[in-house]
């Protein structure tokens, strides 16, 4: 029988657990898998914390339904019945500029009449239509791609703000074409942004009138989805169906290979492997693998990872005296804020807050502000509620606040990043059997973890049905 031993329990090693195990029946092929985690909980990343009354997602809060992979991994699990949308008016987002919380436009007309950019920076930006495509060359920029095809106000209101949504990143280090592999392929594929979204919006009119089933309105970006009891679901609902033995509480300190893999743990034990997945934090992989081939060891270290704070506040609602009809808002460099932005947690899903409370959740940090991490708590509550009175007028103190710390919140692919993972996976050809999954290779978001998951499952049952 084939042994098995995938590293880490976030949503990659589980996932990735599952689809083996799913997989290897379909085949009737026997392997006996095994899941160590460092910490006494799985989930990783994910983490449903409910305090007080107050429902607190310690990492991400739910998945996009735009992409398949998460979605059919609910319903293979049987969850996809208890699966919750975010509330419609979520779809309101703002971004704070010029002391005003602008409303991000969603079409053309509300593009025009907002105030979030000056004339010059609109024209600018509907003057992309004019830019040419950029073809080959090198690893570029977000920021290098936002000033070139919309304009250096766009990049600073509208792109920067989203980078530090979405990855805590810089968008003068991170990679266009590894952080949002989309936008380039959209620049590649159609000439600009702007032609892209004209000519999909056309395609999308032609299905309709054809009577083909089209996307949901939400947009590109579809719908922020997750669970009553919070996205933890997911990752208990995985556990849940498991057959794989689950370690936890116990780290893989070394991984070596002769005739087959033999991994060095905490508790002093050894775990024989034939085939050995990495499902953990690419910092954590270096030490592990330094043994198995030092070069793969260095260039895994070079993937930086943005430290956050994430601060959770409950509110009485009567005492807030502001409006929180949207998802939250995100806030440009330029502002001087704290914090990159903050979630109307209580106003995307229900039940995240005791009732007649609202819960708030600010993200302090990332790779512009890395001396966030050393904030003691005392400093993390003053300069939030700092930003929270200018931003939204909120002058009372909360009545709930928790924050947690992620001193490897999220991998940072900067320029030259698929070049470097394309190395690191060469640099362990000699190892086989071993391969890798996890956000710090190939995309950061759940549906990018899950679908990375089956992937890396087909290519082990492959490795496996070869060497035979
Ligand atoms: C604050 C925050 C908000 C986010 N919001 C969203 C969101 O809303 N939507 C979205 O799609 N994505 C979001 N993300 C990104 C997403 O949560 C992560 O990319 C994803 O959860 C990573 O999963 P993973 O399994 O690859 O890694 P992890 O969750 O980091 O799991 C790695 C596991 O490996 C374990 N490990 C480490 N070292 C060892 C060792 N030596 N031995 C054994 N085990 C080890 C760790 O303990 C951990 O459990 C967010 C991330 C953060 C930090």
């Amino acid at each position: 029988m084939t042994r098995i031993v995938i590293i880490g329990a976030g949503i990659s090693g589980l996932a990735t657990a599952f689809a083996l195990e799913q997989a290897a029946q379909a085949q009737q092929r026997e392997v006996q898998i095994t899941v160590v985690e460092k910490e006494s909980r799985c989930g990783g990343k994910i983490w449903s914390r409910n305090e007080e009354g107050y429902l607190c997602e310690w990492g991400p809060n739910g998945f996009l339904d735009n992409k398949p992979a998460t979605l059919d991994l609910c319903a293979e699990l049987d969850i996809d019945n208890t699966l919750l949308r975010s509330n419609d008016n979520a779809r309101k987002r703002f971004i704070f500029s010029d002391n005003i919380l602008h409303c991000l436009p969603e079409n053309g007309p509300t593009f025009f009449s907002s105030k979030l950019l000056s004339w010059p920076g609109k024209l600018r930006l509907v003057a992309e239509l004019a830019v040419a495509a950029k073809r080959g060359g090198r690893d570029e920029t977000l920021a290098e791609f936002g000033r070139r095809r919309l304009g250096a106000e766009a990049l600073d209101k509208l792109i920067a703000p989203m980078a530090g949504g979405i990855f805590a990143g810089d968008p003068e280090t991170m990679s266009v074409k590894s952080c949002f592999p989309r936008i380039a392929q959209l620049e590649e594929q159609y000439g600009g942004l702007l032609k892209a979204m004209i000519k999909m919006a056309r395609q999308k009119r032609r299905e309709r009138k054809e009577g083909k089933q089209v996307a949901s309105a939400a947009g590109p970006g579809g719908i922020l989805t997750s669970f009553d009891d919070g996205i933890q679901q997911l990752t208990d609902g995985v556990v849940q169906n498991l057959k794989a033995k689950i370690c936890s509480g116990i780290s893989v300190d070394s991984i070596e290979y002769s005739e087959h893999y033999v991994l060095g743990l905490s508790d002093g034990s050894q775990l024989d492997a034939d085939v050995v997945i990495s499902a953990a934090p690419a910092n954590a992989l270096a030490e592990m693998v330094e043994k198995v081939s030092t070069e793969a060891s260095a260039l895994l270290s070079k993937i930086p990872y943005a430290a956050m704070n994430v601060v959770c506040f409950g509110y009485d609602r009567d005492q807030l005296g502001c409006d929180l009809n949207g998802f939250g808002y995100l806030i440009p460099r330029q502002e001087g804020c704290s914090v990159l932005g903050t979630l109307w947690d209580s106003s995307i899903f229900p039940h995240r807050a005791p009732e007649g409370k609202v819960l708030l959740r600010s993200m302090m940090g990332g790779a512009t502000n890395p001396r966030a991490a050393g904030f003691t708590d005392d400093q993390v509550q003053v300069l939030v509620q700092a930003d929270l009175a200018r931003i939204m007028g909120i002058k009372v103190d909360p009545e709930f606040m928790r924050i947690f710390r992620h001193q490897h919140a999220i991998p940072q692919y900067v320029g030259g990043h698929a070049n470097l993972v394309k190395q690191i996976r060469k640099e362990l050809q000699d190892s086989p059997g071993l391969f890798l999954t996890g956000n710090a290779y190939d995309g950061i978001g759940l549906n990018d973890c899950v679908s990375n998951a089956k992937k890396t499952a087909r290519q082990a049952l492959d490795f496996i049905a070869q060497s035979e």
